[in-house]
């Protein structure tokens, strides 16, 4: 028998542990050209809200009943495809359970001489390359500029501060907490409280780029401190998932016109092409240490559903995984 989470309301408002149900299944075995993976983490991720809601958006909802699929980094159990050996570390969509058979051209292995497989959910995977995509094809940085980055010290956020710092830029960050103000300091980057400073009093100096996952306030504080010609990186609005109604946008959206601003969304999937030539700028730095990461691991399938909530509540510090099984 195996375990996985499934949805058991849709959550309103914010996410609660009885909006998901523990359900027990018999294990699968893989047919030709599949894979049993044991998961040994499991990523809880923000986009994954509004996926609850049903709304078919860039990826399918999840209805209620269904698994949350979503990232996850396990072990080859039993293979049925020559690219992969028992023992292997790959990357999956499982999501929130503990093992499950997957088509073999679904899974990247994951090079462990890169670093420890945890990362290959965080500074070697899917939000460090978010913020690599962000910073360089969408917001096309370049050295001496000023980027203020909200949720810096969050999983796209840390990567974010850092990437851009790495590539010549003044960085100033928001998170949530003093402890990890004090880490982002330590990294270099211009941090500040958003919950004891107010945004727009951090970013009096002006500001040629916002890499915004936060939306809200944090938009409108960096709309009006962007200077002429800036850009927003509109990676995530984590501040408006949990809404019931849409609020109303920033107040101050005719400064696009007046400061002849850029706005540009993106979707990381769209840029799977260029995952290869992330990984071989981003991987030296983190074993020259130069790219640091921090990893908030949560221990036992049963708590998937509060890592996930606390999502919305800043519990994490760097990328949160929940460990749901040994890693040998
Ligand atoms: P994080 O690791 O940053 O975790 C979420 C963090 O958001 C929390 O730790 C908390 O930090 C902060 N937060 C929560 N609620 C609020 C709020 N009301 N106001 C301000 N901050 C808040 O998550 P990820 O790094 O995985 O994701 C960051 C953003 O990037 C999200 O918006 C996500 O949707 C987006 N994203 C977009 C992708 C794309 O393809 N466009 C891909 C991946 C992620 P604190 O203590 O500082 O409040």
């Amino acid at each position: 028998m195996t375990r996985e989470i499934v949805l058991a309301a849709r959550p309103e408002g914010e996410p609660r542990e009885s909006d998901f149900e523990l359900r027990e299944l018999e294990d699968a075995a893989p047919s030709d050209g599949e894979v049993l993976v044991r998961n040994v983490f499991v990523s809880v991720d923000p986009y994954m809200r509004g996926r609850m809601t049903g709304v078919r958006t860039y990826v399918a909802g999840y209805d209620v009943g269904d698994p949350i699929d979503g990232g996850a980094v396990g072990r080859v159990v039993e293979s049925r495809a020559e690219q992969f050996a028992p023992g292997d570390w790959v990357v999956s969509q499982l999501g929130w359970r503990e093992q499950g058979v997957v088509a073999a051209n679904r899974l990247r292995k994951v090079d462990t001489t890169l670093g420890p497989p945890s990362t290959a959910l965080g500074m070697l995977g899917m939000p460090a390359f978010t913020a690599w995509i962000g910073l360089l094809e969408i917001g096309r940085v370049e050295a001496g500029e000023t980027i203020y980055v909200s949720g810096a010290a969050g999983a796209v956020g840390s990567a974010a501060a850092q990437i851009a710092k790495l590539k010549g830029l003044h960085v100033i960050g928001s998170a949530g907490t003093p402890e990890k103000v004090e880490w982002l300091r330590s990294l270099g980057v211009d941090a500040f409280d958003y919950r004891q400073s107010r945004p727009r009093d951090a970013l009096a100096d002006g500001i040629d780029v916002y890499f915004d996952n936060v939306g809200g306030e944090q938009l409108e504080a960096a709309l009006s401190a962007l200077r002429t010609h800036g850009r927003v990186i509109a990676c995530g609005a984590i501040s408006r998932y949990n809404d019931a109604r849409a609020e109303p946008g920033p107040r101050n959206l005719f400064l696009m016109v007046t400061k002849r601003l850029r706005l540009q969304g993106f979707i990381i999937f769209d840029h799977n092409a260029r995952f290869p030539e992330f990984l071989a700028e981003v991987a030296p730095w983190v074993r020259e240490g130069k790219l640091q990461y921090r990893e908030t691991i949560v221990d036992g399938i049963e708590n998937v559903p509060s890592a996930f909530a606390g999502l919305f509540h800043g519990e994490n510090v760097g990328k949160i995984l929940v460990r749901v099984g040994p890693d040998d």
